[in-house]
């Protein structure tokens, strides 16, 4: 006996995007495109970054289109509120960013992150002219955000500097990864630093070239 392979329900040139959309597990409330599993963030409080199995807290969809990230049962948001809520000093954070691209999950934006949508350059310019066609937002670069990136694959607790610059980690509360991880994070910070600063450097100076930079620029206001 053979395996039969299942008739395509349609042809495939008509099957992509109608097919997609009605199999999608996320709507994109941007663009009304599919969105598809991109990835899932941990717990907060467990705090995994080095190869351990976690709860899984939320789930990522990313739009097929418009590339922007959707958390899953979030789909029906209000992608402009969402905007102007993600936009700091007139910057948000740009999930087609190479940052993003090369942390995923580790990105250092994702750690606290309390929206439900990340934006793309295509994502905003259809938000702010509601045009499809509207030419990309501009991205402007993020060195920091790019050097906890770059840290993060390094240490046991994740943007480890800015938390403990922020007094939310300490020698006295060491995080959910315990006291000898809280230790050899610090070591490996001031040790990795000098690197991973030049290469931050060099690598979000290029992505600005491509418009890959870690933050869009809007005109939404808060
Ligand atoms: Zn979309």
């Amino acid at each position: 006996m053979g395996v039969v392979a299942d008739e395509p329900k349609y042809p495939t040139q008509v099957v992509s995007r109608e097919y997609e959309r009605a199999n999608a597990l996320t709507t994109c409330p941007v663009c009304g495109g599919a969105a598809f599993g991109w990835l899932t963030l941990p717990d907060p409080s467990t705090n995994p970054t080095v190869g351990q199995l976690a709860e899984v807290d939320r789930v990522i969809d990313l739009c097929e289109e418009c590339g922007a990230g959707v958390e899953r049962g979030y789909g029906s948001v209000d992608a402009a509120a969402e905007l102007r809520e993600a936009t700091v000093d007139g910057v948000a954070p740009n999930r087609a960013s190479w940052q993003a691209w090369i942390g995923g999950d580790s990105w250092s934006r994702l750690f606290g992150w309390k929206g439900h949508l990340l934006f793309t350059p295509k994502a905003v310019a259809r938000i702010e002219t509601g045009r499809a066609d509207a030419p990309k937002a501009r991205t402007a670069p993020s060195y920091l955000a790019m050097w906890q990136t770059l840290i993060n694959a390094l240490t046991f607790n994740t943007n480890f500097a800015s938390r403990v610059r922020s007094g939310e980690l300490g020698p006295s509360k060491p995080g959910a990864r315990g006291t000898a991880a809280f230790w050899v994070d610090a070591m490996v910070t001031v040790l990795a630093s000098p690197l991973t600063g030049l290469a931050a450097l060099v690598v979000e100076s290029l992505a600005l070239l491509f418009n890959r930079g870690g933050v869009i620029m809007t005109s939404s206001k808060r």
